[in-house]
């Protein structure tokens, strides 16, 4: 079993790097310090580090590491909730002696010499939960449960999301069992900047729908700069455009200064394919894509509309 190679893995390594995607999420912050959490609480003698980008929303999760290049030709590389290697946020995984990917996403890349994948788990916080208790020895703190519940709470959508299920009520459960402040996440999560509140009246008004229900809005540099709010909170807006019965699928395109991030959303179709074509990816019923240029936002939008088209064809007709 997977598990317990991973464990053998980590008591053999004394240094243990920890790396998460781009972008991170909450899933993905929750999953790196929740596990460090979890080495060092069992293996106290452990040099565990986190590395990747910095988010200030997700701070109250842990604080990530700066490290030397050489500290990593002797590590164990562990990778979590990243499906590709290109979406690592930190290339020095490659320095690494060996590497251990734990993820939840569609497989397109199994770039770890051991990988453990559960795509139906709807987090990669509750994997690692599902590794804790895999073997008596591992123990955890009330630090790296709030990591772990938290990042479980963020990619559920606070258990709502499909995928949610028994298995997710009871291992969710047994991290509240270390004292976890439901409360208290949930409003380190819900706090709004009212520049944001300003954002989102923008997005509102601006967002366009296509012919057969494709909703999407564009949010570029001068919108950014003029609400005064960062990239990643203007990203976080996607959900607003969420549940407008006649779009089944929807997504905000943000023009980064270097490229364009289209974050997808569906009720309805599969739009990892959709995604995947535009140098993205992610899960049947939530994707990112990238396009390299404003030219490729109207075949991208035409795409999502046929998606939608077709999916409409199929659908029963409500009488
Ligand atoms: P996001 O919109 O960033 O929350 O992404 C939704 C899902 O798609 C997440 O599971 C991401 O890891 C995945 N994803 C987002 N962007 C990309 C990308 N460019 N390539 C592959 N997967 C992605």
């Amino acid at each position: 079993m997977s598990f317990s190679l991973v464990y053998q893995k980590i008591k053999e390594y004394q240094t243990i790097i920890l790396f998460g995607h781009k972008r991170p999420d909450g899933d993905c912050y929750g999953s790196q310090f929740g596990l460090k959490d979890i080495i060092k609480t069992t293996f106290s003698d452990k040099s565990v580090f986190v590395v990747g980008e910095k988010v200030s929303y997700l701070s109250f999760i842990g604080q990530l590491d700066e490290i030397d290049d050489d500290i990593f030709k002797d590590a164990l590389a562990i990778v979590l909730d990243t499906a590709t290697r290109d979406r690592i946020s930190d290339s020095r995984y490659k320095l690494c002696k060996e590497i251990i990917k734990i993820d939840h996403h569609i497989v397109l890349d199994n770039y770890g010499d051991i990988n453990v994948v559960e795509e139906l788990i709807p987090a990669t916080c509750l994997l690692l939960t599902k590794f804790l208790l895999s073997n008596e020895n591992l123990k955890i703190s009330l630090v790296g449960a709030t990591a772990l519940y938290t990042g479980t709470v963020t990619d559920t959508g606070n258990f709502r999301y499909r995928g949610v299920n028994e298995e997710t009520m009871q291992l969710a459960g047994k991290l509240l069992s270390y004292g976890v402040n439901v409360e208290h996440i949930d409003q380190l999560l819900s706090v709004q900047s009212l520049r944001a509140v300003r954002l989102k009246s923008y997005v509102y008004r601006t967002f366009k729908v296509t012919k057969n229900g494709f909703a999407y809005a564009i949010i570029n540099r001068l919108i950014i700069k003029y609400f005064n709010v960062g990239y990643d909170e203007a990203a976080s807006l996607v959900s607003l455009l969420a549940n407008i019965q006649e779009c089944p699928v929807w997504a905000l395109i943000i023009k980064y200064p270097k490229d364009i991030r289209v974050r997808i959303r569906s009720n309805g179709p599969n739009i990892n394919t959709l995604a995947e074509k535009y140098d993205g990816g992610g899960h049947h019923k939530a994707a990112g894509a990238t396009l390299k240029s404003s030219s490729k936002i109207r075949q991208f939008v035409k795409d999502a509309d046929n998606l939608v088209k077709e999916y409409k064809e199929k659908q029963e007709p409500i009488i």
